[in-house]
């Protein structure tokens, strides 16, 4: 038996591809099983490990190939996700977590990926470096 006040930890590294996302928020899903969570919380998780995820495809690779890491650990009933790029990197984090600020210019996207993780998860964290990638940790209470 593992001890609550354990940190468990769970390592995936996936290829950047949009496809790929899925495989990304299905296991998250599955390893905070473990946390006993509502359905509420599961989708609260994978919506937010899917806007990182995309993110990842989509603005730090620019849609080219890179891999893309995903780490997971649980520590009593918290549960931490991060997504770990080494992409393009962002210039202004503050700016560019700011609901509706988005690069893109074919009007596909909203700018809100990053207030959805803040909505959904209790805190979200960025640390990136321009040219060298980004990490995404996000971290919630599951059960209370
Ligand atoms: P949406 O998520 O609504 O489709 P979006 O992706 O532009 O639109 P956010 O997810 O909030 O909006 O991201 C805001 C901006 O931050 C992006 O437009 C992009 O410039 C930058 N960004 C986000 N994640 C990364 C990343 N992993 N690497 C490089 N730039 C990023
Ligand atoms: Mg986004």
């Amino acid at each position: 038996m593992t001890k609550s006040s354990e940190t468990e930890t769970m390592r995936l590294e996936i290829e950047s591809r949009s496809h790929n996302e899925e495989f990304a928020r299905v296991v998250a899903a599955v390893f905070m099983s473990r946390l006993d969570p509502t359905l509420e919380e599961v989708d609260d998780v994978k919506t937010a490990v899917s806007e990182a995820v995309t993110n990842s495809v989509i603005h730090g690779y620019r849609g080219g190939p890179g891999t893309i890491y995903i780490e997971a650990s649980v520590r009593g009933k918290e549960l931490t996700v991060s997504v770990t790029d080494c992409g393009v990197g962002i210039q202004d984090v503050a700016r560019a977590m700011e609901p509706m600020y988005t690069t893109d210019c074919t009007g596909e996207r909203s700018g809100m990926g990053f207030a959805f993780m803040e909505a959904l998860m209790d805190q979200v964290q960025v640390r990136s470096q321009p040219g060298r990638g980004t990490v995404v940790t996000m971290k919630k209470l599951i059960g209370g």
